[in-house]
């Protein structure tokens, strides 16, 4: 046995299992079409939900910043990297969620790492929902603290895990932390009522907001607008890789937070700033999305016709955000059905464990504002068709 025979071994078990991974190639940027492995697809996968990831405005900007600034930043934050262009996404990010202040982090799951473990440590409570993203998962387990898990979106089973913890807010920190827009169901966390435990209990609150940031809200501006709330919760994290089709992460809040993590956050102080070019594309982006909340109109208009085209195949689906799922169960299932569809021209995801739970198995329709209605329909129609052929194949011994 070589040391390293353990890697082929751990791989044929998940080939057995179907849950090998396969990275397709894309030729093109990512639009509503996009071509990848030689074929034109329409997307429907894609987390830039505005489609201003190949915006022509978006993009001459990003190219205009790398003339100016160069490419690489040279340095953290805190020593060279720091420069007029990251501030003022800062100041734009802060503005656009109505906070004191904001961050920039270089990705979304830095920033869930370095906030939550530079907040809690050994001692401090944690209440995190089951279906929270790996990225806070990983946050919390860097920060030791003890994690309570409650059931998801479940209010009452948040409040049970806070009395049973013994939480006592004089001799520690108490953190409840849950996905604005739950990354593989779709569905919109419970904020007025999280937020009223967090009130009651005395518990920080953390909202991560990376699929309602452009979506939720009749501009896009989040949880908050969607309920119409007039408080915030403490920490609310975002990121500009989703709608904002940039690359980055962030979190709002007040200055004392903000001051605090540039001091405390690892992952913000120990490694290179973003890239002037991708910082400037995420500022032009959210300004484009504050000209043109239209676009968010739009997006909207197209869940509900999306999710209209798959009740009338048969397939009854709802959601409030840009992500459509289709539960299929069966793991192999999902791979063939999503593999037919792309035969046929869409581009849809299959998810599988470990991003969803064992026997949970599922395709993730994610939609873009510029999607045409004819386009919705017609890729409704071929996901029941596929689902049909493909169950028909299985049941034939
Ligand atoms: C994508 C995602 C992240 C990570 O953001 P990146 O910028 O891609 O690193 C964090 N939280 C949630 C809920 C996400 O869906």
């Amino acid at each position: 046995m070589t040391k390293l025979a353990f890697l082929r071994e751990v791989l044929l078990t998940l080939e057995s299992a179907h849950l090998s991974r396969l990275m397709r190639t894309l030729d093109s940027p990512q639009r509503a079409h996009v071509t990848c492995d030689g074929r034109d697809l329409l997307m429907l996968a894609s987390n830039s939900y505005l489609d201003l990831s190949g915006d022509p405005d978006v993009k001459t900007a990003a190219a205009q910043a790398v003339l100016e600034w160069g490419v690489g930043s040279g340095g953290s934050r805190l020593t060279t990297g720091n420069t007029g262009v990251h501030e003022q996404l800062e100041t734009a990010l802060a503005r656009f969620k109505g906070s004191d202040a904001a961050l920039i982090f270089n990705t979304g799951y830095m920033a869930n790492v370095g906030i939550i473990s530079s907040l809690c440590g050994q001692n401090d409570a944690i209440f995190s929902d089951e279906l929270n993203h790996a990225s806070l998962i990983d946050g919390c387990r860097l920060s030791k603290a003890n994690v309570h898990v409650y059931r998801h979106n479940d209010m009452s089973d948040l409040e049970r895990a806070i009395r049973d913890s013994g939480f006592d807010p004089s001799h520690a920190r108490g953190l409840v932390i849950s996905d604005a827009v739950f990354s593989m169901d779709g569905d919109v966390v419970n904020l007025p009522q999280l937020m009223g435990l967090a009130e009651k209990y005395h518990l920080l609150s953390m909202i991560d907001e990376a699929h309602a940031t452009g979506v939720l809200g009749a501009t896009g501006r989040g949880t908050v607008e969607y309920y119409g709330l007039q408080s915030k919760p403490d920490i609310l994290m975002g990121t500009l890789s989703k709608a904002l089709g940039a690359e980055g992460g962030f979190v709002c809040g007040s200055r004392d937070l903000i001051e605090f993590l540039k001091h405390r956050a690892r992952s913000f102080i120990f490694s290179t700033a973003l890239a002037p070019a991708s910082t400037v594309a995420a500022r032009t982006a959210l300004e484009i999305l504050e000209r043109h909340p239209e676009r968010v109109q739009s997006l909207r208009r197209n869940i509900e016709c999306f999710c209209d085209a798959l009740a009338q195949e048969g397939i009854p689906t709802q959601s409030q955000s840009a992500i459509v799922p289709i539960i299929i169960g069966d793991e192999q299932l999902a791979v063939s059905v999503s593999q037919r569809l792309f035969a046929d021209g869409y581009f849809i995801s299959a998810i599988r464990y470990p991003t969803v739970a064992k026997g949970k198995a599922r395709l993730r329709v994610a939609l873009m504002s510029s999607h045409t209605e004819t386009e919705l329909r017609g890729a409704a129609r071929a996901i029941a068709r596929a689902l049909r052929q493909e169950r028909e194949l299985t049941r034939t011994p």
